[in-house]
């Protein structure tokens, strides 16, 4: 399938042409208030991406690719590495109440926590730290790892793979952060972190992509 991702010009001419198609050049020219040849490129996108076909006398219609399709094709051309933020980590020979303090710090609500080696070894969540602070009157004397959801249980995303299959991970497992992750060693869990992907990520995105800002996440055309 080939992926365009429009512009805000192609998704006006697009409506127009849905709405009141067939039209010609000239005419969805005089309603943008631009010249026909400015138009050129960007009807040639749209008829190049199959969403508007053009016929001689005729003008040019819509090919039943609706603006969900459309949609549906932006959101599936972007990877998480195009959305994901810059991680947060502590070392894992760190105090719980360091988790809280980086929290605070680096205003994120998951901390990743990482080995001698700067490899992934746990993730700590807010509730893992109340949990911890219920239990004890000093998070200082408690080690992280000892309040973290360790390695073996921990959920990762990759960096080329889609963010609808990472959004639909969050969901299944009822988390809020994964981290996006590049394999060392396929098959074995290590891991070397080179983001995170959050709910607020998505959040962010759904309001850029209602603001036809969607075009910000990726600029290749494939
Ligand atoms: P919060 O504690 O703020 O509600 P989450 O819902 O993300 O945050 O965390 C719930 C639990 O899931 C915690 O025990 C946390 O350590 C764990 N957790 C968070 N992210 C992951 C992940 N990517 N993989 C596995 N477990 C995770």
């Amino acid at each position: 399938m080939t992926i365009i991702s429009l512009s805000n010009r192609q998704k006006q001419i697009a409506e127009i042409v849905r709405l009141d198609g067939p039209i010609t050049g000239e005419h969805i020219a005089e309603r943008l208030n631009v010249t026909r040849a400015a138009l050129r490129s960007d009807l040639a996108i749209l008829v190049m991406g199959g969403i508007l076909d053009a016929r001689p006398k005729v003008g040019y219609f819509y090919t039943g690719k609706n603006t969900l399709g459309m949609l549906m094709e932006e959101i599936s051309a972007i990877t998480v590495q195009d959305l994901q933020s810059m991680p947060v980590a502590i070392s894992h020979d760190k105090s719980a109440y360091e988790a809280v303090v980086t929290m605070f710090l680096e205003d994120v609500g998951t901390v990743f926590v990482l080995d001698e080696n700067n490899l992934l070894t746990g993730v700590v969540s807010r509730k893992d730290l109340l949990k911890a602070a219920i239990n004890n009157s000093d998070l200082r004397d408690i080690p992280v790892v000892m309040v973290m959801t360790p390695l073996s249980k921990i959920i990762v995303a990759q960096p080329e793979e889609s963010i609808a299959t990472a959004a639909r991970r969050l969901i299944n497992n009822e988390i809020d952060c994964l981290p996006v992750v590049k394999m060392l060693n396929e098959g074995k869990r290590q891991y070397k972190i080179v983001g995170r992907i959050t709910k607020t990520n998505f959040t962010r995105l759904l309001v850029d992509l209602a603001e036809g800002k969607g075009g910000n996440y990726h600029n290749t055309e494939e």
